[in-house]
């Protein structure tokens, strides 16, 4: 068997769209009995009725961050307080947190989610699953926990952190499979390297990483430093958590599961939909969720659908890897920049560890993008003359990327302080604040 519910996984693109009609008819009454929508359909005459198409979501009013914000704690709850069983929060990456609840079905169809994509990369009932991340109000702790322990896999809820216990563990009790942020790897590699354990001795075969951003780039050197694939999972604390989208063994895109999410990819300005193939922010409506239902609700997340069909038979959509979010881009001296664009450039350099942090200031006046980065060990010599070459070429292609000439300080690997969760790339202390 290649797939955890064949069905579904590849249902013919007409059956997708007959579900999602379905299930969006009912998912409208059920955002109907929070106070939020109550109110806002009830002043716009939006009743299951006006859904017949796909294409009729255009109608609906965009949910944003803001909106949930606004109405926190209980402004989108839609069932009884006594059916919900857990909340979680975002982590409050971009400012205050939010709050997501669950009922026991909406937390099952979630781990149901996770066990299917899991599956899909391999992950089996004779693995045994590592879960490198935070627990607690992190959706990617409990949420992987369950969906792996509903797959079968024997699972280490190893948390986060404590690297050398990360490892032991990985030795002891011969973990094949972990899921854990992309920034994370480089530093379980590098500790290994020091306690004389070798990745490929252990019985690790697959990875799964995500919950922040990340190259290409980066994906290639976490595969070729532990000599596993590592797979990209994507997901968000408002639509359940992980297992929104997630990339399958051909990795050329994130399958996103539209029998559980409606997929719009807009212009931010326009807020209309984008020509198919371009890249927009998504917005998502959930289609089954209970206790939390969200329509149109804006992501922020940049990406865009990879056309064509997929080889492995799936027939949910490709959406391209996230290319950041419209509020990590900032503007210095007048061009736009994401941090990921920053990546791409420094991780092309063997030189260059995985650890860096952009620095937004003002001297004199004037904004300048100052960008710390870890060296390897090995490169970082005292040759002060080589080290200053390096330097110059990486502020060349930084500024060929991005048009903004920076100032790049070279640090010794392992110097930077590690943040324990998802890395901060951006830290802006201009007097302009964020230079719009
Ligand atoms: P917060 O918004 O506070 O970080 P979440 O923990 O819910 O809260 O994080 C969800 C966000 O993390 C997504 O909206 C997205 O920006 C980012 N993210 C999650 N997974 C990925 C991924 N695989 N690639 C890029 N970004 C991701
Ligand atoms: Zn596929």
């Amino acid at each position: 068997m290649v797939f955890w519910e064949e069905e579904i996984e590849t249902l013919p693109r007409t059956g997708i769209r007959g579900l999602q009609v379905s299930r969006m008819k009912a998912a409208i009454n059920q955002a109907r009995k929070a106070p939020f929508y109550q109110q806002l359909y009830e002043e716009l005459d939006i009743t299951p009725e006006k859904f017949n198409k796909v294409e009729d979501i255009r109608d609906f009013p965009f949910t944003t961050k803001e909106d949930l914000r606004t109405n926190f704690p209980y402004g989108f709850l839609a069932v009884d307080r006594k059916n919900v069983v857990r909340l979680h929060s975002s982590s409050g990456t971009t400012g205050n947190p939010t709050v997501v609840f669950h009922t026991r079905d909406d937390l099952d169809n979630w781990a149901n989610l996770i066990a299917r994509n899991l599956f899909m990369v391999g992950v089996r009932d004779t693995d045994v699953f590592q879960n490198i991340c935070g627990y607690g109000l992190f959706t990617g702790g409990l949420g992987f926990q369950y969906g792996a322990e509903k797959l079968g896999a024997l699972t280490v809820p190893a948390g986060a952190g404590n690297t050398k216990r990360q490892i032991k563990l990985i030795c002891d009790y011969g973990t094949s499979a972990i899921h854990t942020i992309p920034s994370y790897v480089m530093r379980l590699v590098s500790e290994m390297e020091s306690m004389g354990v070798s990745p490929r001795d252990t019985a690790l075969r697959v990875m799964v990483i995500g919950a922040e951003p990340h190259t290409e780039e980066q994906r290639q050197r976490v595969e070729q430093s532990i000599g596993i694939k590592a797979f990209n999972s994507y997901g968000l604390s408002e639509m359940c958590g992980p297992g929104v989208a997630f990339e399958c063994e051909y990795q050329s895109g994130l399958h996103i599961w539209e029998d559980s999410f409606l997929v719009e990819i807009i212009d931010p300005d326009t807020l209309q939909p984008v020509p198919e193939g371009e890249t927009g922010e998504l917005v998502l409506t959930t289609l089954n969720r209970q206790a939390n239902p969200l329509i149109r609700y804006r992501t922020r997340d940049l990406t865009r659908a990879v056309p064509g069909d997929c080889r492995c038979g799936r027939t949910h959509m490709l959406l391209d890897r996230i290319h950041g979010r419209t509020d990590d881009m900032f503007i210095i001296r007048g061009c736009n920049v994401f941090p990921m664009q920053v990546e791409k450039v420094l991780l092309q350099f063997p030189e260059v560890d995985s650890h860096y942090v952009i620095h937004l200031e003002t001297n004199e006046g004037v904004d300048q993008m100052i960008i710390d980065v870890e060296i390897k060990s090995d490169w970082f010599t005292d040759n002060y003359a080589s080290l200053e070459h390096l330097q110059k070429r990486i502020a060349r292609d930084v500024r060929d990327e991005v048009l903004v000439t920076p100032i790049v300080r070279l640090v010794e690997a392992g110097s930077m302080p590690a943040s324990g969760g998802k890395a901060v790339r951006v830290v802006d202390n201009r007097e302009s604040g964020r230079g719009n």
